[in-house]
């Protein structure tokens, strides 16, 4: 469904991705680990356009992304960062359903789809009527998990999106992450630099090393590889 044919990007003089070359099928969970600093990021972004490639081509169903306007196809691309990034002066209700509300949908439908949601995350639905600053860090994770996930996207971008938290809110989220992976079989691409995240995560791992791949393959693969 994604392919990248030999996609560079510098910022400056500085190669930040090299020569890179992924294919990712529908429906499969690809985890971009490496160092900081390694290029994850920029290749995500690369995906909806929030960085533009300097050379090479990215695929979408086919269709090269630069023939794409960017709104289009960040509305088919869900994205969820570390920062979490919810409008402090929205509730959570609101802040989940603006993209739904963006793209048209109905108003009972997209209430609908906020408490869908809520339960989706194992979010209390009194939380709906709470602002961010409210809530714990895990809890406004899987806030922006939601709104990552509300405008229904065929894809799901994810920057290190539990980053910040505890071992255990994380582990938490990771199982929700699975879960939501198998029942949805949304296709996703993560970006972390936690390899054992990456190993219980991941369809596919894609290794990142100085703005190059250095290794992909299933968590097993790389792990039994001589
Ligand atoms: P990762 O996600 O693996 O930490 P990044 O894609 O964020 O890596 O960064 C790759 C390289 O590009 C790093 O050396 C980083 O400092 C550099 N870089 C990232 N974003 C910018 C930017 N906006 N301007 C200049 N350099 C950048
Ligand atoms: P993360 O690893 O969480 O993505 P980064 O520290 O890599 O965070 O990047 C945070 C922001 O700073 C991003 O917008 C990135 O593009 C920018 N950035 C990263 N490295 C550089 C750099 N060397 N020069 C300028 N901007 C950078």
């Amino acid at each position: 469904m994604i392919e990248l044919k030999a996609v560079s990007k510098n910022y400056g003089a500085h190669p930040a991705v090299q020569d890179l070359s992924l294919h990712i099928a529908t429906g499969e969970l690809v985890v971009l680990v490496g160092p900081s600093g390694s290029g994850k990021s920029t290749t995500l972004r690369m995906l909806n356009r929030l960085v533009e490639c300097d050379q090479g081509q990215i695929l979408l169903g086919g269709q090269d992304i630069r023939t794409l306007p960017p709104e289009a196809l960040r509305r088919r691309m869900g994205y969820a960062i570390q920062s979490v990034g919810l409008f402090p002066h929205w509730t959570v209700e609101k802040n989940i359903g603006t993209v739904p509300r963006l793209l048209g949908w109905p108003e009972d439908k997209v209430r609908a789809r906020v408490v869908e949601l809520l339960a989706l995350l194992q979010l209390d639905p009194q939380f709906a009527r709470r602002y961010p600053n409210e809530l714990s860090g895990g809890q406004q994770q899987r806030v922006g998990v939601a709104r990552a996930l509300a405008g229904d996207p065929e894809i799901l971008l994810m920057d290190e999106p539990f980053g910040a938290l505890d071992p255990v809110t994380r582990v938490d989220l990771q199982r929700e992450l699975m879960r939501i992976h198998q029942l949805s079989g949304k296709t996703i691409v993560l970006v972390t630099h936690d390899i054992d995240e990456a190993l219980y995560l991941a369809d596919r791992m894609v290794v990142f090393n100085a703005g190059r791949v250095v290794q992909q393959g299933t968590p097993l693969e790389l792990l039994t590889r001589p």
